[in-house]
């Protein structure tokens, strides 16, 4: 293990635009707040990436001798329809749809994200609260905002006054928008007549009669506003002044710049030194989101069930893709990148076997081995940049591959050396499955199911539908289900 001392990491910090050097508010120690998901639908590709960015930092800084505290939080009540104040809360809407219990709701969709997150193989959180089981710490916050003034009540919902805050505080800093700015521009005051002015924002909600997640409160019977859960819990678990506080770009503005202005009125101070933002993974150009349609399921890639891809892909090689993007850039996923991901990929996993079946050393290494495994580290210490750490890992594959035919040479101590790092950062640090060898049978085998997909489609094409369901059922026995939609047939490996 690397001391903390020998590593001096630069992380990009959204609150100052620039790669400042990493110091803890504890030596030794770091506290890690992560904007969890909202569970009321599947998690799709797009989320797995913000979370995939996080992972790697929780996994490197953990590597690297600090003892990290990371807080992802479940938001499960409070986060209402287009991120705004009125509309429909997400998962009551749910629920009464389909006449559940939001709790159902709540349960299915954590599972799913657990699930996903497993499969990726992303390390579970040191904590992972939910924002419903932190109501009285949402309470007393607010209570606090109102004794100081800086929240006002307005038939039974409580709001931030971001004007009053204004006065002795600068809103917007995360974001870099003014005020005034922002009172220019603000049109829509739909649905928003409670409020002194727009920008104000809410932090209980009166709940109407047909609501279901409702909590008793000096103000109302009612429930939390989005914003404020997240001060509530990285407060309760990582103090007044964490390090990083985390989530996806599009939670910049407002939810991390209204939880700057919370922490700044409640506790002075902006909640975290370091406010980390990863990008959106896009799809066809286009944010990947769940409302729009545009989104790959990660489930889709293992069962050729998305209409966006040509073959199935196993989870190192989605992982592998992500990480072959700076976390802060903008990746677009498709059919052709994720085949020359999976190539790269199989190019390393060839090397590392290769490594493997080497048993002849010398007393010289015509490599570098330090100054590699240095890069390596500079790497990921500049703001955890996979991109260019890949790059290191593709330049020791030619020197394996040359080692492999005679043409270099290595000492068994560099040997063990690089084996060791190769595998450190592969499978430790980017959490990638390495063991699982080609993806050459998983290719034949979706051809396979295709050939059988084909011919049940002419079957059912010639009304033969005995031919057809004789298919369906005899994979069905195998453990294999046929999921059929319009003018498409997908499976899925029960
Ligand atoms: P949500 O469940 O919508 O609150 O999102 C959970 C996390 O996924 C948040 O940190 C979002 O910023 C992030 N996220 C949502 N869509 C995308 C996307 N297309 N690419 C990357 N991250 C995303
Ligand atoms: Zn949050």
């Amino acid at each position: 293990m690397e001391s903390v001392a020998s590593q001096k990491i630069k992380i990009y910090n959204s609150l100052t635009g620039k790669k400042e050097i990493f110091n803890p508010v504890s030596k030794n120690r770091v506290g890690m707040y992560v904007c969890g998901p909202t569970v009321y639908s599947n998690v799709h590709l797009g989320n797995l990436r913000t979370f995939t960015s996080f992972d790697i930092m929780f996994r490197y800084l953990s590597h690297i001798g600090y003892k990290v505290r990371y807080v992802r939080n479940i938001t499960d009540v409070g986060h209402l329809e287009n991120d705004e104040d009125f509309g429909e809360d997400r998962i009551d809407k749910k629920a009464r749809s389909e006449n559940i219990e939001p709790m159902e709701v709540v349960q299915k969709y954590t599972c799913d994200f657990h699930g996903v997150l497993r499969r990726f193989n992303l390390l579970p959180p040191s904590i992972e609260p939910t924002a419903t089981g932190h109501i009285i710490e949402q309470i007393n916050l607010i209570k606090i905002l109102v004794d100081k003034n800086l929240a006002y009540v307005k038939n039974g919902s409580v709001y931030f006054d971001v004007f009053e805050y204004n006065k002795k505080y600068k809103y917007g800093i995360l974001s870099k928008r003014d005020l005034g700015d922002l009172i220019h521009n603000t049109r829509n005051t739909k649905g928003q007549s409670d409020k002194k002015n727009p920008q104000d924002f809410a932090l209980w909600k009166k709940a109407k009669s047909n609501h279901i997640m409702k909590w008793g409160s000096p103000w109302s019977v009612g429930f939390p506003g989005w914003h404020i859960e997240c001060t509530a819990m990285s407060n309760k678990y990582l103090g007044d002044l964490f390090d990083i506080h985390g989530g996806g770009i599009d939670l910049k503005f407002p939810h991390h710049e209204c939880e700057i202005a919370q922490a700044n009125a409640c506790f002075g101070t902006n909640a975290a030194n370091f406010w980390v933002h990863a990008n959106m993974l896009t799809l066809n150009g286009a944010k990947m989101s769940k409302s729009t349609g545009n989104n790959i399921l990660p489930n889709e890639i293992f069962s050729l069930g998305s209409p966006f891809l040509t073959k199935t892909f196993s989870e190192s090689s989605v992982k592998f893709f992500m990480l072959q993007a700076h976390y802060r850039n903008v990746l677009d996923i498709g059919n052709d990148a994720l085949i020359a991901s999976e190539r790269g990929f199989q190019r390393i996993k060839d090397a590392i076997d290769i490594l493997k079946n080497i048993k002849t050393f010398s007393k010289k290494t015509s490599f570098n081995v330090k100054n590699w495994i240095s890069d390596c580290y500079d790497a990921m210490n500049d703001d955890f940049n996979t991109p260019i750490l890949i790059s290191h890992l593709f330049e020791v594959v030619k020197f394996i591959n040359k080692l492999n035919i005679g043409q270099a040479k290595i000492t068994k101590a560099d040997y063990n050396k690089l084996q060791n790092t190769i595998k450190l950062f592969m499978t430790d640090i980017m959490g990638l499955d390495i063991a699982n060898k080609s993806s050459f049978k998983n290719d034949k085998f979706d051809q396979i199911i295709n050939v059988l997909l084909e011919l049940r489609k002419d079957a059912r094409k010639n009304k033969d539908y005995k031919m057809s369901d004789r298919i369906r059922d005899m994979l069905k026995e195998k453990g294999i289900s046929i999921n059929d939609s319009d003018d498409n047939s997908s499976y899925t490996i029960d």
